[in-house]
């Protein structure tokens, strides 16, 4: 089954770590709890909170209290504590608004890449949900290092 995800106001950077990873991750600032419990409730979401308030009042749900501040410590914590690792694909889903990317010709596209990057890049994929544009330049490379101990 899959793990899906929805994250409280406190937890900004994980939200993005985990949609890079794959994983479908509700998160805004303008959720309050009695909203996170609701959707979590209704959708099957694991909540990933700071505020152990939030987690005893979520009757019903799953929640995991993460401890740690730092937001590669929060990533590495929940990866295993819930044992994310074999669930993983990386870059398959937009960071910004957690919709699944698709691929996308780079002649469609030409005209939104810069010179350099219409140049060196020849794989690209878009999200649907914002227009978004991906592809495995220098952040990609950064981001893969960065997750690289943990997969
Ligand atoms: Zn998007």
């Amino acid at each position: 089954m899959e793990i899906k995800f929805i994250l409280d106001v406190h937890l900004g950077r994980l939200a993005k770590y985990l949609r890079l990873c794959g994983f479908d991750t509700l998160f805004s600032t303008f959720y309050d709890d009695r909203e996170i419990t609701d959707i979590a409730r209704r959708e099957g979401r694991v909540i990933l909170t700071r505020d152990r308030l939030l987690i005893r009042g979520a009757r019903e749900v799953k929640g995991y209290l993460v401890k740690s501040q730092n937001h590669d410590e929060q990533l590495r914590e929940v990866f295993g504590a819930l044992e994310l690792r074999d669930h993983v694909r990386l870059f398959s889903r937009c960071i910004t608004c957690n919709t699944l990317l698709e691929d996308v010709r780079k002649e469609e596209i030409a005209d939104r890449l810069l010179a350099d990057t219409r140049r060196y890049f020849s794989v690209f994929r878009r999200c649907p949900g914002c227009g978004r544009i991906y592809w495995e330049g220098s952040h990609y490379e950064n981001m893969k290092k960065s997750l690289a101990s943990l997969l």
